[in-house]
């Protein structure tokens, strides 16, 4: 009997060193979300400018009895930071701080593995790419000076 490969626990989740936080936010909260991010030595954010649709699109359909057109996208924003994974949760934490409502619509987070980091400038990969000067990692590692 041929094994059945498909069955059991393949790993859709692979576990990585880098996680790709990608939020589509609301844009009039992307100001509050970045700041506070740089706060928080976040130094790489690559922020573009989106639409779509979720619940919010969903609504209108249901108001409006009619099939999506153009006119139920609704401008959104996608913030897409890469750190390491000891620094996922607290970012995503940061996020929904600064961009929940709790009205419909406030976005979602996404969590995606990254294999590699590649520092253009300089060639360098992973942990030394992916650290920033005056990061997060600086900031937690520093000793405060006397
Ligand atoms: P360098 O020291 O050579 O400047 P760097 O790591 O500071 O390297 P940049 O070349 O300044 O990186 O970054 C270019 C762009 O890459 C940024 O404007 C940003 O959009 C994006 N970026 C850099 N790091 C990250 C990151 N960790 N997550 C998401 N986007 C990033
Ligand atoms: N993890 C990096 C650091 O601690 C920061 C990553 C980023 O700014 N996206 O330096």
């Amino acid at each position: 009997v041929p094994k059945i490969s498909a069955l059991g626990s393949p790993d859709y989740n692979p576990d990585a060193k880098f996680y790709k936080v990608e939020a589509i936010l609301r844009p009039w909260r992307i100001p509050q979300v970045s700041s506070a991010l740089l706060k928080m030595g976040i130094r790489g954010v690559t922020v573009s400018d989106v639409r779509g649709f979720g619940a919010q699109g969903g609504l209108t359909e249901r108001q409006a009895g009619s099939e999506f057109s153009e006119d139920n996208l609704v401008a959104k924003v996608k913030m897409e930071i890469v750190v390491s994974k000891d620094q996922v949760e607290a970012v995503v934490d940061k996020i929904i701080a600064e961009a929940r409502t709790g009205e419909i619509g406030d976005g979602k987070i996404f969590l995606v593995p990254v294999s590699d980091v590649i520092r253009v400038r300089t060639g360098e990969r992973a942990e030394k790419a992916e650290r920033m000067v005056g990061g997060r990692s600086d900031m937690s590692s520093s000793v405060s000076p006397a």
